[in-house]
């Protein structure tokens, strides 16, 4: 990840701050970031989260180095502790008493940090319900149901039981990211009761991918009842950490557009759930649609998630995700054991054929420009999904320039703060796997 250095000019948020008679008051940060452009979001957001109204940009984010710092002591500190923790902001103050000086504590910073908020958010999946479609009486105890394959998928990647996945709490600086975890305690969600779990899934769980579109069902099945357990509980926790507010700030408002955006995801789930309970419930598996890209080498990844596809792997619009209360098309997709190998699986249902066709006509396309369908289906997976554990084989075995590189898209998923681009399913994480698609099944044509 790069350093860039910023440039504003502020002044206090609020009058009666002693500030407000400052002629000039410049903030300077030293972010690390991706690239210039997300550099951006990320600057405004310290700067006002440190209680500064931004009047306008004086620097646009550009790229340093240490020894750019190396004769100036505070900006030598400052770019080193950007390092240590991502981000360092200071401020100068200009006005007619003294020349120039630095302020060095900021006065109304917001009483909530986003370090601690990630750190419950992604941390409360304590309590549990089952969200099968016949839960009620038959229930027994809620387990730690996985959302990835186990049996055959998980343990085969392992090491002594054990992989590599996104760390619960997210680093500041970018760095610490992924950490070994016990495979038995991986991508767990407390959505299903024992009886359900084994019920419902059993035809994924014990038998490979064939595939037939009673797996196709499941498997899409079980991404989305994690996805509507997951978002249920940010969901939660969003409104409540609203409510510690007492007054309007950019950390408030950060929060209230996040649980804006995960009230938008969450409707059309519950929707997309109804369906799929009644699929289930009635065993109409031909309402779902599949295709299956088949691998014969061992797997170094294993995964299940979902989407809402946005754009496609040529950059193209496929649907405007910023309209409150539609009901988005979703392709849900999972990494599947097969008895030769493994396979990545696509499903949806068929009310969403046109832009899961076109969605999957794109990766057809990709095949088509000579490009690899492999790093693109790798792509869309580390760019999309949380829900990913490396084998500790493999990821030991990249090297340095490779496991950079993947960290930085891992980090760039992770981030609220970094806007999605239109092309981040045409570029990027070339090479880092070798599959090999050599079967290709389809529920269709
Ligand atoms: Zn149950």
């Amino acid at each position: 990840m790069e350093t860039y250095f910023i440039e504003f000019l502020v002044k206090p948020r609020k009058s009666s701050s002693k500030y407000a008679s400052a002629e000039k008051i410049t903030a300077i940060g030293w972010v690390k970031s991706l690239d210039a452009e997300t550099a951006l979001p990320i600057a405004l957001f310290e700067v006002e989260k440190d209680g500064w109204k931004v009047d306008k940009l004086l620097t646009s984010p550009k790229k340093v180095l240490e020894h750019d710092f190396r004769s100036k002591d505070i900006g030598l500190e400052q770019f080193q502790k950007a390092q240590r923790f991502g981000r360092a902001f200071i401020y100068l103050l200009v006005d007619s008493r003294v020349s120039e000086l630095t302020i060095e504590e900021v006065e109304d910073r917001d009483e909530v940090d986003i370090g601690s908020f990630h750190a419950s958010r992604n941390g409360l999946a304590k309590k549990g319900k089952c969200i099968h479609f016949n839960a009620g009486s038959e229930c027994d105890s809620v387990i730690n149901a996985h959302s990835v394959q186990k049996g055959q998928s998980l343990t085969k990647i392992a090491q002594d039981n054990h992989v590599y996945a996104l760390a619960e709490r997210l680093e500041t600086n970018g760095d610490v990211l992924i950490k070994k975890i016990s495979i038995h305690k991986f991508s767990t969600f407390k959505g299903f009761c024992k009886y359900h779990d084994n019920l419902v899934f059993e035809p994924i769980d014990n038998f490979p991918l064939e595939p037939n579109h009673q797996q196709a069902t499941l498997y899409a099945y079980r991404s989305i009842c994690r996805e509507v357990y997951v978002k249920e509980n940010s969901y939660r926790l969003l409104s409540k950490h609203l409510t510690t507010f007492k007054e309007e700030s950019r950390t408030k408002k950060f929060i209230a557009d996040l649980k804006v955006g995960t009230e938008n995801g969450l409707k059309p789930l519950l929707k997309k759930k109804d369906v799929f309970d009644s699929i289930l419930r009635n065993e109409k598996f031909h309402e779902i649609r599949y295709v299956v890209l088949e691998c014969r080498d061992s797997p170094n990844i294993s995964f299940s998630g979902l989407l809402y596809p946005e754009f496609d792997f040529q950059g193209k619009v496929l649907q405007d995700l910023s309209e409150l209360g539609k009901n988005f098309s979703l392709i849900t997709f999972c990494s599947a054991p097969t008895k030769s190998g493994w396979a990545v699986i696509f499903s949806w249902h068929e009310s969403d054929d046109n832009i899961c066709f076109r969605f999957i006509d794109s990766l057809k396309e990709v095949l088509r420009s000579g490009k690899s369908i492999e790093d693109a289906v790798f792509r869309l997976v580390i760019t999309t999904c949380e829900n990913v554990a490396y084998s500790p084989h493999w990821w030991e075995s990249l090297c340095q320039y490779k496991k950079d590189e993947l960290s930085k898209y891992i980090r760039l998923n992770a981030d609220p703060l970094t806007p999605v681009s239109s092309d981040y399913l045409k570029i990027g994480l070339s090479g880092v796997v070798s599959w090999n698609f050599i079967n290709v099944y389809s529920s269709y044509e």
